[in-house]
């Protein structure tokens, strides 16, 4: 697949192959972008912003409803190929495109509603006989750089809020996994003038650095680890950032959890897309009295899952990204069984795939939960008290989203109001997301936040007209 730019495919004689992370094929190859293309990319974002800027509401709106219909059309044909080349199981990629659709559709809806507010200027000092209104205006060119975990939905929450408040956007996506993203964009490309959306395959410490760098960007809206988004704050300068990056998302089960409603909690959370979300559950937290039945069911429902071919329906758990993911897993895992932690079921690698794994005795100050691991792997941490709970979830530099499990009220408010997360559920774990939401975490975990009205808001500057009306 090559690029496209101002509505032209751009290849280059630089390329590089897209693999299965399944079984090693190459299933396509993409240009490796230099400096000069993502220069092209710009340009062509800026030549096309007064086309997007002189359509109205209506029209912008109406068009991302028929880029709604096209990608509704093209489902499966997406799906094949998002399990393709992350190697996640075929019925969370047809769930990943239901909310892609969703998410689009949400923009649509955004886009008829981008409003400003009456400002009663009279009520300051010196203000009698003034009135003023705000306007929402695009910020320009926004830069969307997105992982490879969601890489179609991700991607499409920053570019449907983009152009829904009439911005032009240059898309980076994910260096292992480009090619849903691409196709999109060749979908959206056929509804929208040229150049309004753009790609750049290649490096993100290359193109993706020459986009957060470049003068002629104004807005960076970046999905991430928080290495890469650190460097990005660091080198934005004055454009707005948005930043979504890293979790090591705690779930909470004290005595008092309905102790399966929490056993069910985790099967999602933590083997999810095998352990590859921001927000999996990273961390059990559980009070001592009730982890012995907790380990014990959770290991009994864990064995129920399915790892196998990604494409066949009956697999529940794929495979990790690269073999080179898998085996990081693998390692950090060893090092917690080293340091005394107990493998109850799973803990073996083959390729890039890694078993869904149960690990208990893990204390707070192992690597496995200090740092965010990217695979399916449940640490139990045991706890005494709902405070103890808390002290251990909140000892992160991370604080995405939050799961708390209990029966009681007052333990729920106190966790809700302590625990340090941009999200914190009750019953619920952390792994929950709805795209009509605002997303985004504390701490290192991010700036600012994304579902789609958030996002708009993030996409769009201010502007007050006075009137003097004496
Ligand atoms: P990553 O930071 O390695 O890469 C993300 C994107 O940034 C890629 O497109 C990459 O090419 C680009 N990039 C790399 N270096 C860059 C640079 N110097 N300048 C600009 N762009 C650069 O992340 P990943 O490994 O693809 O994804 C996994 C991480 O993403 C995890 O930490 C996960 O928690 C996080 N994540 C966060 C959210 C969220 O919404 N908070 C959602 C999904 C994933």
């Amino acid at each position: 697949m090559d690029m496209l730019i101002g509505g032209k495919y751009v290849t280059s004689e630089d390329r590089q192959d897209v693999k299965n992370p399944f079984n090693g094929e190459v299933i396509d190859t993409v240009p490796i972008a230099h400096l000069q293309t993502a220069q092209l990319a710009i340009d062509a974002a800026n030549d096309a912003k007064e086309s997007l800027t002189e359509m109205s509401a209506f029209k912008v709106s109406n068009k991302l409803y028929n880029v709604v219909e096209k990608l509704k059309e093209h489902k499966e044909e997406f799906a094949e190929l998002l399990t393709r080349e992350v190697g996640k199981p075929i019925n969370e990629s047809l769930v990943e495109l239901d909310r892609s659709i969703e998410t689009l559709k949400l923009a649509a809806e955004e886009a008829k509603r981008i409003y400003g507010e009456s400002v009663p200027l009279d009520a300051g000092l010196n203000g009698k006989g003034f009135f003023a209104f705000t306007q929402r205006l695009p910020l320009g060119v926004v830069a969307a750089i997105t992982p490879f975990n969601y890489p179609l939905n991700l991607t499409i929450h920053k570019i449907a809020p983009a152009i829904s408040c009439k911005n032009t956007v240059i898309v980076k996506p994910p260096t292992e996994a480009p090619l849903t993203v691409m196709m999109f964009c060749e979908l959206l490309n056929e509804e929208f003038p040229d150049g309004v959306v753009n790609t750049v395959t290649g490096y993100g410490s290359e193109v993706g650095d020459y986009l957060v760098t470049s003068p002629e960007v104004n807005k960076i809206s970046f999905t991430g680890s928080v290495t890469t988004g650190l460097m990005i704050s660091q080198k934005a300068g004055m454009k707005k950032v948005t930043l979504e990056l890293g979790g090591n998302d705690p779930m909470i089960v004290l005595k008092d959890a309905d102790i399966d409603k929490a056993v069910k909690g985790v099967i999602n959370g933590a083997f999810l897309n095998a352990g590859q979300v921001c927000m999996g559950v990273k961390r059990i937290i559980i009070e001592e009295e009730i982890a012995d039945e907790f380990a014990q069911k959770l290991v009994g429902e864990t064995e129920k899952l399915v790892m196998g071919n990604p494409l066949d329906s009956k697999t529940t758990l794929g495979t990790l990204i690269s073999e080179n993911a898998a085996r990081q897993v693998e390692e950090t895992v060893n090092n917690a069984v080293e340091d005394g932690a107990e493998i109850l079921i799973g803990g073996a690698r083959e390729g890039a795939f890694y078993q869904a794994t149960v690990i208990d005795k893990v204390t707070p100050c192992m690597d496995l939960v200090v740092n965010e691991t990217f695979g399916p792997v449940a640490p139990i941490i045991r706890i005494d008290s709902v405070e103890e709970a808390i002290e251990v979830a909140n000892d992160t530099e991370y604080g995405l989203q939050a799961g708390v499990f209990t029966e009681s009220y007052s333990n729920a408010m106190k966790c809700a109001r302590e625990v340090e997360a941009g999200t914190v559920f009750i019953n619920k774990q952390s792994t929950f997301r709805t795209d009509n939401m605002p997303f985004g975490g504390f701490k290192n975990s991010g700036v600012g936040k994304e579902g789609i009205k958030y996002a708009v808001e993030e996409m769009t500057k201010t502007k007050l007209i006075g009137l003097n009306l004496r």
